[in-house]
């Protein structure tokens, strides 16, 4: 199929609105939630956080997002950012003077207190990330979060500036945009007005320790297959009694280790 001349204009309508055009700050914007982010290809963001919720909140100033751009901060002409691993080995490692221009750059005006103002290094070797992280992040002022590339960062920067590493899982990516993406992602849905249902945070999967139940939606019935009858009951006390037996159930079958966690934590209660 040619591109006709409409799906030309749907392109170029599309493009006007590069999700990048919302992005920086703006006095609106002053209390709300900012992320920072220190990385080599800033055009890779917003990326996925410019679409649906996460790029309305973010048109919305409900929260911002500012990317720094680590090649400016480059050693000498040709503003390198990058060098051969000590010691030897393949690959190469982020320059630690080059770095920490970029992290100061990013910290510029934040709070000192880490709890409020959070300074991430995406790692693999990192304490991996989970709601808990998610809701922590989303309760402090903002963020800066660096992404690496090639081999990673030099160490010395790391233990300079007391750089949490944080990991995205138990696999190596080329670089942490994505990890980024995907950490900011589950934090800014986690700010008030970012869902229009406040309730669906409470009610997903881990907001409780357990892992949701399953979902149904029209039409009752498909391919033979019925939506459970208790579903259409309109029962809401008897709704919720099978949903938390299915998000129990689900949760004891599929990962035992956070079934044992909420089996502790009810001991407990
Ligand atoms: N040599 C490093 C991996 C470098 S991967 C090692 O073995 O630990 C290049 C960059 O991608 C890293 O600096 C990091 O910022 C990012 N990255 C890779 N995997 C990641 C993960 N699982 N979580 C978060 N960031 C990751």
């Amino acid at each position: 199929m040619s591109e006709g001349p409409k799906s030309h204009g749907r392109l170029s309508i599309r493009a006007s609105l590069v999700p990048r055009d919302l992005m920086g700050e703006s006095p609106t914007l002053a209390q709300a939630w900012k992320a920072r982010i220190v990385t080599l290809f800033p055009g890779a963001f917003p990326g996925v956080l410019g679409e649906s919720l996460t790029g309305k909140a973010l048109q919305e100033g409900l929260w911002s997002l500012e990317t720094i751009d680590l090649r400016t901060f480059g050693a000498g002409r040709h503003r390198n950012v990058d060098d051969t691993p000590t010691g030897g080995g393949a690959g190469m490692v982020l320059r630690p003077d080059v770095v920490s221009r970029a992290l100061d750059e990013g910290l510029r005006d934040t709070p000192r207190d880490r709890k409020r103002w959070p300074l991430v290094y995406l790692s693999p070797r990192g304490k991996r990330f989970d709601q808990a992280t998610a809701r922590s992040w989303a309760a402090a002022d903002g963020i800066t979060l660096l992404c690496g590339r090639f081999e990673g960062v030099d160490q010395r920067v790391l233990d300079a500036y007391e750089i949490e590493e944080v990991s995205l899982g138990d696999f190596v990516l080329t670089g942490g945009e994505i990890a980024a993406q995907a950490m900011i992602d589950a934090t800014v849905r986690l700010l008030p007005g970012v869902l229009g249902n406040q309730a669906s945070t409470e009610e997903e999967s881990f907001s409780d320790g357990l892992l949701e139940h399953p979902q149904f939606t029209r039409p009752n019935a498909w391919r033979g297959r019925a939506v459970p009858e208790v579903l259409l009951s309109g029962h809401h006390a008897k709704i919720a009694e099978w949903r938390r037996a299915q998000a129990e159930a689900l949760t004891q079958e599929r990962r035992p280790d956070l079934w044992r966690d909420w089996l502790a934590r009810k001991g407990e209660a």
